[in-house]
């Protein structure tokens, strides 16, 4: 089978110094990657897969803090392209937990034979577009380096960790680290005065599941989140065998739904029904599992306005109802953001945690951390005396793994510099003076896997085309590119998403720009949108 390399350099040319060459170059062995790779090789192109881990897994290798867990249906979370795999499989719990979730991606990886196209421990330092040969040069941190006919960037939206530069941290003399990096061999908790600094989804997995094991607990929180409650549990024979005969119908819900969860929205308005109705729905999706409540709810639940406020109202007494002390209740109560402008934590006993007696809450909002010290956390307000310190404190999203590779496209362009006021790019698939870079982590929108199925298949086809038409390079018009970013800046405006300071919007990040940083349209609207794109030749992209 034809591919795009000339073969100058064969894969194994690192001996006599020269780079090999692939057709496809991939950063990040994950969801993503994976599933990139296996497609490409399917083509019969030549594929190189970066991971700087030392296994599979992306998110799911780096994120093994206790509690790490999907918070959508572990079956709605399956590869979809692989009936004997869909077969084989048997998730053992309907929200399936970190350790089960490396399996299965460690499962896949050697079922389908991925592992040896990839090089662990590599961590990508730069990526250089060569004009003359028109190829990307890769460049691992230690050294090695590879060429590509094509760059595909599928390092995640939620993989960049972010550690606030707090002063003093190289004095701290206890251990401490980030739940998106936690050790492989773990962190000795038992018995020790823990701060955990932040209460995001990470943070509210992590805590319930410490707080036996540790002497005293001690959460720092900025901003009170609303939270859920997940309702997992174990799948039984009976549920299993419900599950492998619903895969189509499951995929089929999902590829409908806005987030392409298997969620559908009640297509009533909250208004449309008596109070009375109205909070029986309320209590009836709070007593369901996962992101019911949320997603299954009225549908102007999820918009801005006097519906969603009357929701957040019902979530606020639930809160109330869970903690004995009145002032901890309050603080534990969000009042500045809207329900569901930020990603909603699905909790397993987060409230309770407060009724402890070896559990404090500190509100940093109020006196804020100013700095760790040899032997704590010290606030405006006091000293903390810390053993271990955890910091959930979130991921420069989506444009931050991008942003720590140095990228360099056509003319000496930097891809940070021209994502300086936020990603600028077509699609999220594709920036303009970044030829054959297809940065597919940028264009997921809702469940990951569901999402990134299809953008991996459509760059897929796209590649397919390419090499059908004897094309060798694509890029966005800059036209195409700008009409994009007007779109996301206008569409996001009035959307949930944008209303609270979170990672949606880069606003978790000091100094990052304020943008929406994933499409602001459902992800029907986006398998569409790009469907048309590719009928109409690749509209909006410029191929040669
Ligand atoms: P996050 O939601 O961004 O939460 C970070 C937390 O750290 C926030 O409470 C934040 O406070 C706090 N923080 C940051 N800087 C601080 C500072 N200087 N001082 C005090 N507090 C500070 O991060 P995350 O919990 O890791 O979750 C990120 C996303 O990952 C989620 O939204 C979700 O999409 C995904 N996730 C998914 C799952 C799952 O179940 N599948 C689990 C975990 C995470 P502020 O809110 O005030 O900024």
């Amino acid at each position: 089978m034809s591919s795009f390399t000339d073969r100058r350099a064969a894969p194994d040319a690192q001996s006599d110094g020269a780079a090999p060459e692939f057709d496809a170059i991939i950063i990040g062995a994950g969801v993503t990657g994976l599933y990139q790779l296996y497609r490409l090789r399917e083509l019969g192109f030549s594929v190189q897969v970066f991971e700087d881990a030392s296994g599979v897994g992306g998110t799911w290798y780096w994120n093994r803090y206790p509690g790490a867990r999907f918070d959508s249906e572990s079956y709605s979370y399956a590869y979809s392209f692989s009936k004997e795999l869909l077969e084989e499989w048997d998730w053992k719990e309907h929200f399936s937990g970190q350790p089960e979730n490396e399996r299965y991606l460690n499962y896949v990886a050697d079922k389908f034979d991925l592992r040896r196209h990839v090089q662990f421990n590599a961590r990508v330092a730069s990526a250089i577009y060569d004009e003359h040969d028109k190829r990307w040069e890769v460049h691992i941190e230690d050294g090695r380096r590879s060429r590509g006919r094509f760059l595909v960037t599928a390092v995640g939206i939620l993989s960049a960790h972010y550690l606030p530069p707090f002063e003093g941290l190289d004095t701290f003399q206890g251990s401490w680290c980030h739940t998106g990096r936690w050790p492989k061999e773990g962190m000795d908790l038992a018995g020790k005065r823990v701060g955990v600094v932040g209460t995001g989804a990470s943070a509210v997995q992590l805590i319930p599941e410490i707080v036996d094991e540790v002497g005293q607990l001690t959460v720092f929180q900025r901003t009170a989140n609303y939270c859920a409650p997940l309702r997992n549990s174990r799948i039984d024979d009976e549920w299993q065998r419900r599950i492998k005969a619903a895969y189509p119908e499951i995929f089929r819900k999902c590829s409908e739904t806005p987030g392409a969860f298997v969620h559908q929205f009640d297509p009533r308005s909250a208004w449309d029904v008596s109070e009375e109705e109205r909070l029986s729905q309320y209590e009836a999706l709070w007593a369901e599992p996962g992101f019911k409540k949320w997603l299954a709810n009225f549908y102007d639940i999820m918009m801005p306005g006097a519906a969603n406020e009357d929701y957040a109202r019902f979530v606020r007494d639930k809160i109330r109802a869970r903690v004995h002390d009145p002032e901890v209740a309050e603080l534990l109560v969000p009042k500045d953001h809207p329900f569901g402008s930020k990603r909603l934590p699905l909790e397993s006993g987060y409230y309770d945690v407060f009724n402890r007696d070896n559990v404090l809450l500190v509100d940093v909002r109020t006196a804020p951390i100013a700095r760790v010290t040899p032997a704590g956390l010290q606030t405006a307000a006091a000293e903390y005396e810390l053993d271990v310190i955890i910091f959930a404190t979130g991921f420069d999203a989506v444009t931050g793994p991008l942003n720590r590779i140095n990228i360099i496209g056509e003319s000496g362009l930097a891809l940070k510099d021209k994502y300086a006021d936020g990603p600028r790019s077509y699609m999220g698939i594709q920036s303009a003076g970044f030829p054959n870079l297809f940065t597919i982590n940028s264009a997921s929108v809702g469940n990951f896997v569901r999402g990134s199925e299809s953008i991996v298949e459509w760059v897929t086809d796209c590649i397919a085309y390419m090499r059908e038409h004897e094309y060798i390079r694509i890029q966005p018009t800059p036209q195409a590119e700008d009409g994009w970013r007007e779109h996301v800046i206008e569409a996001s405006q009035n959307i949930l998403r944008s209303q609270a300071n979170s990672w949606f919007v880069g606003a978790n990040i000091p100094g990052k720009p304020r943008m929406l940083l994933t499409s602001p349209d459902s992800a029907p609207v986006m398998r569409a949108r790009r469907a048309e794109v590719a009928a109409n030749g690749y509209e909006g992209f410029t191929m040669d």
